[in-house]
């Protein structure tokens, strides 16, 4: 955990979140200001900063990431109608937190491409 990371907190519920999935490795929450009907935050819970900080160890976590937005998916019962998985990735990807997470984003249909 680093210890200065707001994701690496709500995942340790220092700071409260609104919990969607939560396993050893992995937790989801709802984002704090949706931008679409239902809009969820997967993370792992091992500090990674971006996509651009993965490691082969990572591989691993990172596979049980995208099958767990699957099954979250189904479990929030927008799996039928589709959904986007994000990955916003350092400054010109618009990351403005610097904890890996996945932004799954249903509930209405969404243009592409985005801004
Ligand atoms: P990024 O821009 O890094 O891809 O996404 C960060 C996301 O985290 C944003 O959608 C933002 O609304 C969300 N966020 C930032 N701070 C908090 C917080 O304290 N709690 C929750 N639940 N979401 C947050
Ligand atoms: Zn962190």
């Amino acid at each position: 955990m680093a210890s200065n990371c707001l994701f690496c907190k709500i995942a340790a519920g220092e700071i409260p979140s609104t919990t969607v999935y939560s396993d050893d490795d992995l937790y989801a929450f709802r984002d704090i200001k949706a931008a679409a009907p239902q809009h969820i935050l997967l993370i792992p819970r091992k500090h990674i900063e971006s996509v651009s900080h993965l490691e082969e160890v990572d591989a691993t976590v990172m596979g049980r990431l995208m099958v767990t937005a699957r099954r979250i998916a189904e479990q929030e019962g927008f799996a039928e109608d589709g959904f986007r998985c994000v990955i916003n990735t350092g400054t010109d990807g618009g990351q403005t937190v610097g904890h890996l997470h996945l932004h799954l984003l249903a509930g209405r249909h969404l243009t592409w491409p985005p801004g």
